[in-house]
């Protein structure tokens, strides 16, 4: 469960962030074949509106991490 770090509401989870052309984002690392990281998946606070983007799997980041 994520709280928001402006106003410490319960934000909703698990929601997708996606280009107009209904595209979802993804993380990757660079260069024209660099290997994806992972799909970014948002929280957004139904207060304040804050949007919170996070990888739901972060296996490859840990990887990256311990290069
Ligand atoms: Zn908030």
């Amino acid at each position: 469960m994520r709280n928001c770090p402006r106003c410490n509401t319960t934000m909703v989870e698990d929601l997708e962030l996606r280009t107009n052309d209904g595209l979802g984002i993804c993380v990757s690392q660079k260069g024209l074949f660099g290997s994806a990281v992972g799909k970014v998946s948002c929280a957004v606070c139904p207060e304040c509106g804050h949007i919170e983007t996070y990888l739901e799997n972060t296996d490859k980041v840990k990887k990256l991490a311990n290069k």
